[in-house]
């Protein structure tokens, strides 16, 4: 099975970028009831999608003050344990951020490590990708940061299997 995640938050001086669970020197950051990290956040939908249980937004409200201020590793760690309690294994993940700066290559391989550290599988089934928007739209004029992300994941419960 394939899931699909996808999120967009508003970038605003002053605030703190942190994307894919690593904060980025940026002068502007998002916006968001929890840390705004729109790589987790796809994750997380594309995982919950993979294995059809709903998307982040119902299990993770902005409305419950719980979530305030949240670092979004810990969504990451709840869907996967969601997921392994259901004997659903998480296969790989893979996701592109879009942004216009600052360049995010010298990051890539910290928001690898923690990702795969919050699924708890190997650093090499986790791929993150940055490119720009080339000046289009809202994410073009560095208003806004988003993120796409596909996991595949295996129901394992279907074989008779056990993930762990
Ligand atoms: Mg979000």
């Amino acid at each position: 099975m394939i899931g699909y995640g996808y999120d967009i938050h508003r970038l605003q001086a002053g605030e703190t970028l942190v994307l894919g669970g690593v904060t980025i020197p940026s002068e502007k950051g998002t916006v968001a009831h929890s840390d705004g990290d729109v790589v987790l956040h796809a994750i997380c939908d594309a995982l919950l999608g993979a294995a059809a249980l709903g998307d982040i937004g119902k299990h993770f409200p902005d409305s419950d003050p719980q979530w305030k201020g949240q670092a979004s590793s810990e969504f990451v760690r709840r869907v996967a344990a969601m997921l392994r309690e259901r004997h659903i294994k998480v296969i790989n993940v893979d996701s592109t951020v879009v942004l216009e700066r600052p360049k995010l290559a010298p990051h890539i391989s910290a928001m690898r490590t923690c990702i795969a550290e919050a699924l708890g599988i190997e650093r090499s089934h986790v791929s993150v990708k940055a490119t720009t928007n080339e000046g289009l739209d809202a994410v073009g004029r560095g208003e806004a940061v988003a993120a796409h992300a596909v996991a595949q994941v295996d129901w394992q419960w279907r074989r008779g299997g056990v993930n762990e």
